[in-house]
């Protein structure tokens, strides 16, 4: 299996880098982007229960630069999807991740949130990504608080490793 990390020369440079406490204005503005996001809750089912526990003392998001859960989508970047989304409230959810200001980034939260999980039938969207672009699914029925955190801190790296937001890179129908 091949290397696919940094080769040896990336590795000195960001070395360098470090040692000299220089870098980019593109790496400075994703460090500030990634440790400060503030989350619109998006909380539709039992799954919501384990998004809210992430607040609380036990983990303390917070130590992330998010102790902020907006309200409102036109103050917040990262939209958690968390329960089944029903064909009824799919408009409501595309207008809420409309008014978001970019740049903004999705979680898809839990097996239902992924792909509609067990309820394979005709009220329920099988999938989030169908009318918003998702940059972290995290599984699970439900996902612990533990996984929905594994998921922010990988899309935390993500944004660090200057991944564009999903909605830059594929789209989604309309
Ligand atoms: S994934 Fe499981 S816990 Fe989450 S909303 Fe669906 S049924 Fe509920």
């Amino acid at each position: 299996m091949p290397n696919k990390g940094p080769g040896v020369f990336e590795e000195e440079i960001e070395k360098i880098e470090d040692a000299l406490g220089i870098t980019t204005v593109e790496k400075a503005v994703a460090w500030a982007q990634a440790n400060s996001m503030w989350p619109d809750t998006f909380g539709l089912a039992c799954c919501a229960i384990e998004m809210m526990s992430i607040v609380s003392s036990r983990y303390d998001i917070s130590r992330f630069g998010m102790e902020r859960f907006s309200s409102s989508p036109r103050q917040a970047d990262l939209l958690i999807v968390s329960g089944r989304v029903t064909h009824k409230m799919a408009a409501p959810l595309r207008q809420v991740y409309d008014q978001m200001l970019e740049p903004k980034w999705v979680i898809a939260m839990g097996a239902c949130a992924s792909s509609g999980g067990m309820f394979n039938n005709y009220t329920v969207l099988q999938g989030v990504d169908k009318i918003v672009p998702v940059d972290v699914h995290v599984p699970g029925c439900p996902p612990r608080p533990e996984a929905l955190m594994e998921g922010i801190i990988r899309l935390h790296e993500k944004i660090k490793a200057g991944l564009p937001p999903a909605y830059q890179i594929r789209g989604v129908a309309q």
